[in-house]
């Protein structure tokens, strides 16, 4: 087991704590702060205790190197506001000058690193860089759910260093929800998946067959399984490395009597555009060279009966390409219905979380998982580094 935050004394220490500021950006402008928002109560906490805060985060992809694209100055700026306090911003994550900051740092002073992907070491988990890392603090705490799920050197190679490590508010309350699901949530147990990472998300249904007995799949995901069983798809999207996966989940699923429910219609476009034409066909029938771009009607009241039925829902994934109107009615419809429904529900996955977002349906589900793939890895059963390298 690993401990909280409020667990670990934190007068006059030195705090790090790994929080997940990686927020979109226009043209250093942040488009969505609630990466930022949602850790505040963790910084507020350690602030009454009148710690020494050093946060530190990674944003985007600068892949090693500086890219002032990739700053978190305005990160700073904005956390500054929020809290009302003075945020000190360091021009690197590492290096003598920031360890002279850090000692200058007074009791509830807050320093936020620069972008630790700034440095290849970071995700190599160097360990030399780790430990420099670590020099900088008494207590570590990660509370970054979405980077959980990586072995980098600021979620993974530092943490040995540190006696005194727990988790923050964020990552707690994540995995008091995802660990309900499949527990003491009532059942039966629904797992709705789409989205078009199918290779990410394949697994998983493997993996999870254990712990629901019914899954829908929608979204870009359908068609691979669609494929697998012998169906003509059209231009729709595939991976076809997956197709003799897909087969083998279907038949495995069969075995055990866990049901895989596919759509039995579809939008089909005759090209990946917002207004090209489309018309609802059934599975497999006269598909020709068009594309599936949503599930169709029969397919979302089909779904909405098992919703209806849930105790408990997991939902990662769009039913369709939800970013063009025509094709967003699968996956408004599985929001509306789950919204409407009394299932504990958890949604995860940056796309997910937009369509909910947009829909304004938000309030509406139990809880939104700021991490996509550290949320599946999690309920699979699957052990995520930088949750196990916590446990005292
Ligand atoms: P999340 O971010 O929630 O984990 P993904 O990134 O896996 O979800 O997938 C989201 C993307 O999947 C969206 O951009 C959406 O347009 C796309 N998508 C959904 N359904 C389809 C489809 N039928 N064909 C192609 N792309 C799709
Ligand atoms: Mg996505």
């Amino acid at each position: 087991m690993f401990r909280a935050i409020d667990q670990i004394p934190l007068q006059e220490k030195r705090v790090f704590i790994r929080v997940d500021f990686n927020v979109p950006l226009k043209e250093d402008v942040i488009v969505d702060d609630r990466r930022i928002v949602s850790s505040l109560s963790t910084i507020r906490y350690a602030l009454t205790q009148k710690a020494k805060i050093i946060l530190a985060s990674h944003l985007g992809r600068p892949k090693g190197q500086v890219v002032a694209a990739c700053s978190l100055l305005p990160v700073a700026e904005r956390l500054s506001e929020l809290l009302d306090e003075e945020v000190v911003f360091p021009e690197d994550c590492i290096g003598d000058s920031v360890k002279k900051l850090i000692q200058d740092l007074p009791e509830g002073g807050i320093m936020l690193l620069e972008n630790l992907r700034f440095h290849p070491e970071e995700e190599a988990n160097q360990s030399h860089f780790a430990e420099k890392l670590a020099s900088f603090a008494d207590v570590y705490i990660n509370d970054a759910f979405g980077t959980l799920h990586r072995a980098h050197a600021s979620t993974h190679g530092m943490v040995p260093f540190f006696k005194e490590k727990g988790v923050g508010f964020l990552v707690q309350e994540e995995i008091k929800f995802l660990s309900m699901l499949t527990t003491t949530a009532p059942k039966p147990f629904l797992v709705i998946l789409g989205g078009s990472k199918v290779s990410d998300k394949i697994s998983m249904i493997e993996k999870m067959m254990n712990h629901a007995p019914t899954f829908l799949i929608g979204g870009g995901m359908a068609y691979t399984f669609l494929k697998a069983m012998g169906h003509s798809i059209g231009k729709s999207l595939v991976e076809e490395t997956k197709v003799a996966q897909a087969k083998r989940i279907l038949s495995r699923a069969e075995t055990k009597g866990i049901k895989i429910v596919l759509p039995v219609d579809s939008l089909i476009a005759q090209n990946f555009e917002a207004h090209s034409l489309y018309e609802c066909l059934p599975v497999g029938v006269n598909w020709h060279n068009g594309m599936a771009l949503d599930i169709g009607p029969k397919t979302l009241g089909l779904f909405k009966e098992y919703i209806q039925k849930a105790g408990a829902i997991f939902w990662n994934g769009p039913m369709g390409v939800y970013e063009m109107s025509a094709f967003q009615k699968g996956t408004l419809g599985v929001a509306h219905a789950i919204a409407e429904g009394k299932s504990v529900s958890v949604v995860g996955g940056g796309d997910s979380l937009a369509a909910i977002k947009a829909s304004g349906l938000e309030k509406n589900f139990s809880h939104l998982s700021t991490g996509g793939g550290a949320s599946m890895r999690f309920l699979e059963g699957t052990e995520l580094p930088g949750l196990k390298v916590l446990e005292n």
